[in-house]
C-alpha cells in the first residue's frame, strides 16, 4: 500500500492510499478536489472511496466533485449524517471495515468535533488522525470537553508505537515551539525538532510521524492527567 501525500488549501494534508497491484485507491480528507484530480488522472488510479475524519469544510471540500467524477463512495461517522452530504457508508466506533486491499478500524475520537473518527489501517500500522492528533500537538476542542479530548488521545496512545501517524495539518513547526517552551529538558524533543527543521528546509512535509515519537515528544500525550492536559490546551489556545 502506498500513501501519497497531497497538499490542499493553505496547510491541509490529504492522502491517497493506493493498492499498487490493482491501482484502486482511497482518499482521506480531500479538502479540495483539484490537486487530487490531478494526481488521479496523471497516475491512472481508480478512486473507489472517500474517507472523512470529520465534517469541517477543509476536510470534505473535495467530496462532491470526486464523488460525481469517479463514482467514489463516501465513508464517514454515522452521527455526521446531517453534516457530511451524500455519505454512502455510515461508520461506527470500533467497526472494522474491509473491501479488497483496504481494511481499517474506526476509532471514535470526540473532542475537536463530536463525530471525529480516526482510520486505523492496522495491517499496515498506519493511522489517519485528522484534526485530533497532530505532530507535537492536538486539535482544538470545539464540540467536546477537555475530558473527551483527553480520553480520545488516550485511545490513540494504546496503538503500537511504530504506527505511522498521518495528520490533517502542517502545524508541526508552530507546535514544536510550544512543546519546547513548556518541556524544556526533553532531549528526544530536541532531536525531533532538528529533524522537523531539516525536512521543512528541504520543502518536505513533516508527515508522517510515529506514535513512538509523539509519545516521547508531544506535550499533550505526555500530560499525566486531565488537569495537566486541560491547562496545556488552554495555554496553547492563547499561544
Ligand atoms: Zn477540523
Ligand atoms: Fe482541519
Amino acid at each position: 500500500m502506498k500513501v501519497k501525500i497531497i497538499n490542499c488549501l493553505e496547510d491541509n494534508f490529504s492522502y491517497i492510499l493506493i493498492d499498487e497491484k490493482s491501482l484502486d485507491a482511497c482518499v482521506v480528507d480531500p479538502g479540495e478536489a483539484q490537486p487530487i484530480l490531478k494526481y488521479i488522472e496523471k497516475n491512472k488510479i481508480n478512486l473507489k472511496y472517500i474517507l472523512n475524519t470529520h465534517h469541517h469544510h477543509d476536510h470534505i471540500g473535495g467530496n462532491n466533485i470526486l464523488k460525481s467524477k469517479f463514482g467514489a463512495k463516501i465513508l464517514a461517522f454515522k452521527d455526521d449524517k446531517e453534516r457530511i452530504p451524500k455519505i454512502d457508508f455510515f461508520l461506527d466506533d470500533k467497526q472494522i471495515w474491509k473491501d479488497g486491499p483496504f481494511e481499517f478500524k474506526v476509532i471514535h475520537v470526540p473532542g475537536h468535533t463530536s463525530g471525529h473518527i480516526c482510520f486505523s489501517f492496522f495491517n499496515e500500522k498506519i493511522i489517519f488522525t485528522g484534526d485530533t492528533l497532530f505532530s507535537l500537538g492536538c486539535g482544538r476542542i470545539f464540540e467536546g470537553s477537555y475530558n473527551d479530548m483527553f480520553n480520545s488521545l488516550s485511545k490513540l496512545k494504546k496503538l503500537s508505537p511504530e504506527t505511522k501517524i498521518y495528520f490533517g495539518h502542517e502545524y508541526t513547526l508552530n507546535n514544536s515551539i510550544f512543546c519546547d517552551k513548556f518541556d524544556k529538558n526533553n532531549s528526544e524533543l530536541k532531536i525531533k525538532i532538528a529533524n522537523i527543521k531539516k525536512k521543512l528546509d528541504k520543502g518536505m512535509p513533516t508527515v508522517p510521524s510515529t506514535l513512538k515519537e509523539e509519545l516521547d515528544c508531544n506535550i499533550f500525550l505526555r500530560a499525566k492527567n486531565l488537569k495537566e492536559f486541560s491547562k496545556l490546551r488552554d495555554l496553547k489556545d492563547n499561544f
